[in-house]
């Protein structure tokens, strides 16, 4: 869920709705919910990462005259005044969070993102904001430990250990049309195969550049598949525990439910508690706005005090 407008109308932010003084949309990354509103007959140039803009020309078609690609880290300035910088958000690839500054106001706009230490490097650089946007998709500013799941790098880890330990099984992974690439490759890597897709979904992963994939299921025993198609009730009967295992990474592992032969990894491109607090510590003592909700996010009370010091 994206909350799009930022400024008042100033500009737009993941969302084509609205009206905007300035002509421009700044993309965060390329997943349907900060893309809504996207038709046609668009004339507003959209700035993104180079990776998004090649997806919205490729897929979407975007005229190459309204897609202003942009690079990380450096300061950009438009015409009307308006300055931004972008920073990889280590949510699907291509995705960024960008910093604004427009009359006198500093604007942090995530989208969604995985805080890490580059993320907070470049968020120091940034200095103060008046108004922060963030992802806080697994925060609880009360509960502490339950949306606590593992850093990617450690999950990665254990789904190779998983598939090198179970024979010759097919593997099934669920993914996304973007996202879950880190998984997909490590499976990938363990086992010195490509991974199998749908002749459909492999554009998506051509346009990346990525070298893994086949539409071809002769020459591997990996497959991806949408999540929502794994876990479907009539399809999850056709799978036999000898000759198969099911991978679904997601944070959400206690929302499915069990089944002999499916492993719920806690595999996630949205920052957990203990990441988010991280970053609220870091983003304090800005007022932040969820963009899941469109509400002000509180900081964790128990930090509170130490934050403040
Ligand atoms: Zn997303």
């Amino acid at each position: 869920m994206a909350f799009g407008n930022i400024l008042d109308g100033t500009f737009l932010s993941d969302t084509f709705s609205g009206q905007s003084e300035l002509p421009y949309v700044f993309i965060t990354h390329y997943h349907s919910d900060h893309l809504t509103g996207l038709a046609k007959g668009n004339k507003r140039y959209i700035i993104s990462s180079p990776l998004t803009a090649r997806y919205l020309h490729h897929i979407d078609k975007v005229r190459h005259e309204l897609l202003y690609p942009v690079l990380p880290y450096y300061r950009h300035i438009l015409p009307e005044g308006l300055s931004f910088s972008a920073c990889p958000a280590n949510h699907c690839p291509g995705s960024y969070l960008f910093s604004f500054q427009y009359k006198g106001s500093k604007i942090l706009y995530t989208g969604d993102f995985r805080f890490n230490d580059e993320i907070e490097e470049w968020l120091r650089e940034q200095g103060e904001f008046d108004l922060v946007y963030a992802d806080d998709t697994y925060y609880s500013p009360r509960q502490y430990k339950d949306n606590d799941f593992p850093p990617q790098e450690e999950v990665l880890e254990s789904i190779t250990t998983l598939v090198l330990s179970k024979g010759n099984r097919d593997i099934l992974i669920g993914t996304y049309t973007i996202g879950k690439e880190k998984v997909l490759k490590a499976v990938s890597d363990a086992l010195q195969m490509p991974v199998y897709v749908p002749e459909k979904h492999i554009k998506y992963y051509k346009i990346q550049g990525l070298d893994y994939f086949t539409s071809d299921k002769q020459q591997t025993r990996i497959m991806g598949y949408r999540i929502g198609y794994l876990t479907n009730e009539e399809w999850t009967r056709g799978i036999s525990v000898e000759r198969h295992m099911v991978i679904i990474p997601t944070a959400m592992t206690f929302y499915f439910r069990k089944r002999e032969g499916y492993y719920y990894i806690p595999y996630s491109e949205h920052c957990n508690n203990t990441e988010f607090r991280r970053f609220l510590s870091i983003v304090y003592p800005s007022r932040v706005i969820s963009l899941n909700t469109g509400k002000k996010i509180d900081y964790p009370p128990e930090q509170l005090d130490l934050l403040k010091g």
